[in-house]
């Protein structure tokens, strides 16, 4: 299989990363698939909309940092049959401390090596910056799905990312590829986002056929620590996330 280790990057805030990578993570668990919820957003919004509180905990920063063994920090969330590896505040702290270490761009991709049999899919969900633990991200990964808003200047900043993977895939990670473009927040009422949806698609062959559309349902599930499927199992919102999921194993070579 291609693509085992995803990563969900975009240097832009609110475009629906995190979003993506828990619903997916979670599609692809509801598909029998063994997953990995890798938060590496200190913000750790991934880590609480799974319901976990990373707060004092080993987590993703330990694994990074103290080589604390990866399968010792993770926890399981059954309703969603995937396990989490937490993020916590303290990871805000990583940035500068990874500075001065051997092979600072390569610590997740160390952290990650004993997930290889353990796992089907391991996805990292990126914070909002192209920085050095983005950079440990694309160098851990496979391949990026890459979640555009569907608003004006959708394609604003995505040069500079294309720029950022081919500099990846020049100097650490030379198998590094572009999985997929996601295109979230779809608003069918608005001409805007029809525009959007095709100037995407014409500058990215890899978009995804699947849109997400714009739903509160998808705001409100993190608040109740539950994906999309288990906060609304019925709704479009899980209907698109299941279909993406469904994308992604396709693309890496999984029959569906
Ligand atoms: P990022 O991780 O890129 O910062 P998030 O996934 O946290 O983005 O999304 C930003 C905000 O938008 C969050 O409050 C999230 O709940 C909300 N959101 C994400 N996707 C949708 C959607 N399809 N419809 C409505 N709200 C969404
Ligand atoms: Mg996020």
């Amino acid at each position: 299989m291609s693509g085992r280790i995803i990563a969900f990057v975009n240097q832009k805030g609110g475009v629906g990363k995190t979003t993506t990578a828990v619903s997916v993570a979670a599609g692809l668990g509801r598909r029998n698939q063994r997953v990995l919820l890798v938060d590496l957003d200190p913000q750790a919004n991934a880590t609480s909309a799974v319901g976990v509180q990373g707060r004092g905990r080993a987590g993703v920063y330990e694994a990074m940092l103290s080589e604390v063994p990866v399968t010792s920090c993770v926890v399981t969330v059954p309703a969603d049959r995937i396990d989490v590896l937490p993020s916590s505040p303290n990871l805000a702290g990583a940035e500068v401390e990874l500075v001065p270490l051997m092979a600072r761009e390569r610590r997740l991709l160390a952290a990650l090596q004993d997930t290889r049999d353990r796992y089907d899919y391991v996805l990292i969900d990126c914070p909002p910056s192209l920085s050095l633990l983005t950079i440990n991200a694309l160098t851990a990964a496979d391949c990026v799905i890459i979640p555009v808003q569907c608003e004006y200047m959708a394609l604003e900043g995505l040069s500079r990312l294309v720029d950022t993977l081919d500099l990846v895939r020049r100097n650490l990670n030379p198998g590094l590829f572009i999985l997929g473009v996601v295109l979230t927040m779809f608003d069918p009422r608005t001409r805007l986002a029809a525009q959007v949806v095709e100037e995407v698609r014409s500058h990215f062959v890899q978009t995804f056929t699947t849109v997400i559309p714009r739903s509160v349902r998808l705001s409100e599930a993190p608040s109740h620590g539950q994906s999309i499927f288990l906060y609304e199992p019925a709704g479009k919102a899980s209907a698109a996330y299941a279909a993406l999921a469904d994308e992604v194993l396709a693309r890496t070579g999984v029959a569906v």
